[in-house]
């Protein structure tokens, strides 16, 4: 359908350098497509259906680079969790009683949610393909929920006993489901390869998935140097070695990544995705913003599970930004020096949390910033509840606002928020059937074993690491080496 809107009535944060912004701004629509951005004062008498901002900001859509929708049945259920207790619970007790239409119900209340909240693009990093009908359940809620993005097809193996077949011959089906259900993908949603988690599976598979996806000109990711102090999720050098840093991989998380490492993936074209509240309430360590940023890659934004962190992207803006200021404000005090500017602007943070994530899943051609030419993927955030108008009002839809805040959301053209109010869903008959879900998986989880007392996860992470440490060596089977390291048998030293 052929139909002409203009978002006009407040701020325009386009997040393009040469195009700028406009205090009292308006973006026309056409089909889909932005067709012009400029003062309001140029768009009247335009033939359209006016979207009145009321003294918001119109902005890009956000774009989330690393989300799993497949939590959103079970918000909070983390959330004084550290990462062993949730990964651990995850994988043991809240994921597998999942069928794939609970995980279809879950998924689709996972994209919905983060469409009410401005997120028109979504990396859906999946942990439940336990089972091909699961992975096309959780694909197709994506579809149905009419979101942008990725649905990351999870190649974790072993994770769920007696319900995936271990090994190779079951890693083989598994990427011949991926190749079937990549061959479906759509404009508006595409399939990506999610790595085994690095370290869980012998190295080889992990090379034989990174080849799978070049093969195939597929995005792909891994959670990688996701915790200071364990080899767990890394395997960055060995992959190095392998010659398997392609350009385009996300690395999702790496607070534990070394300068080499991070040198590693700028210097292969590499994207990272940090997810500040995971990161900081789950002992991973600081969110990498400041050796992102000094390694020349650019900070895109992740809200990771909302088993415990928020579902919206705008708070990991706040949080991420200010975690930073403070970082470098300390910094300087440690010098003995009083600050007088702070470095990084609010603008920075709706930078990572929408053109940089286009650019991180290579998606910059079309969305990430409001241009003409572009894809129309369009958010208004109004602040409902403020009694006066905006001073600043990029500050304050970073620094105030709240999902609820989000009033219109446009992607592809077509209205999937409006008023508040999520367009074309039977809101009522989704929460019954988010219900019936939720009721029926905590029903489940109450047979099962208790959890993991410390010293059980303790144990549990020596044994997880020594068969990491075995499957990273696996990647030097066929090197030449003698096993001495050079400086040693070097006779000049
Ligand atoms: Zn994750």
């Amino acid at each position: 359908m052929n139909r002409t809107f203009l978002f006009t009535g407040g701020f325009v944060a386009t997040m393009d350098d040469t195009v700028g912004d406009f205090a009292d701004g308006a973006v026309l629509v056409d089909n889909g497509v932005i067709k012009a951005v400029g003062p309001a004062s140029e768009f009247h008498g335009v033939d359209a259906d006016v979207i009145d901002a009321g003294g918001g900001v119109i902005m890009p859509g956000m774009i989330d680079t690393h989300r799993h929708t497949c939590a959103a049945i079970l918000p909070g259920v983390g959330a004084d969790h550290s990462l062993l207790q949730l990964i651990n619970n995850a994988f043991v007790r809240y994921f597998p009683p999942m069928s794939a239409d609970d995980l279809y119900v879950t998924s689709l209340v996972g994209a919905l949610e983060a469409i009410d909240n401005g997120v028109t693009t979504v990396l859906d990093c999946c942990e439940v393909c336990k089972s091909f009908e699961h992975a096309h359940a959780n694909m197709q809620a994506l579809v149905d929920s009419g979101i942008r993005g990725f649905f990351s097809y999870g190649m974790n193996d072993e994770q769920y006993p007696g319900d995936v077949a271990a090994g190779a011959p079951a890693h083989a089906a598994r990427l011949a489901d991926v190749a079937r259900l990549h061959d479906t993908g759509t404009s508006l949603m595409q399939v990506a390869m999610g790595l085994s988690h690095p370290g869980t599976v012998p190295f080889e598979e992990t090379e034989t998935e990174i080849r799978f996806a070049q093969r195939r000109g597929m995005l792909c990711c891994s959670h990688t140097g996701a915790t200071k102090h364990t080899v767990l999720n890394n395997g960055v050098r060995e992959r190095a070695d392998r010659g398997l840093m392609l350009p385009g991989h996300v690395y999702i998380h790496c607070p534990s990544l070394t300068h080499r490492e991070w040198q590693l993936i700028a210097d292969t074209g590499g994207k990272v995705s940090i997810a500040p509240e995971t990161e900081m309430q789950m002992a991973m360590g600081i969110p990498p913003f400041r050796a992102c940023m000094d390694h020349g890659v650019k900070v895109s934004l992740s809200t990771d599970t909302v088993h415990c962190g928020s579902p919206d992207l705008l708070s990991q803006m706040r949080l991420g930004l200010q975690l930073q200021r403070c970082l470098d404000n300390e910094k300087a005090l440690d010098q003995g020096i009083v600050p007088t500017r702070i470095e990084l602007g609010v603008r920075d943070a709706l930078i990572w949390g929408t053109r940089n994530g286009a650019d991180a899943l290579g998606l910059e051609s079309q969305i990430g910033t409001l241009a003409p030419g572009k894809t129309a993927d369009i958010v208004v955030v109004k602040r409902k509840r403020a009694f006066v108008p905006s001073s600043y009002p990029l500050g304050t839809t970073v620094l105030h606002a709240n999902g609820g805040d989000v009033d219109t959301v446009m992607i592809a053209g077509e209205i999937r928020k409006r008023d508040g109010v999520l367009v074309g869903i039977d809101l009522d008959a989704l929460r019954d059937r988010a219900k019936q879900t939720f009721d029926r998986l905590n029903e489940e989880m109450s047979k099962l074993p208790p959890e993991m007392s410390e010293a059980e996860l303790d144990e549990l992470l020596v044994t997880t690491e020594r068969t990491a440490r075995i499957n990273f060596a696996r990647a030097y089977l066929d090197a030449s080496s003698d096993g001495r390291s050079s400086w040693r048998s070097d006779p000049t030293v």
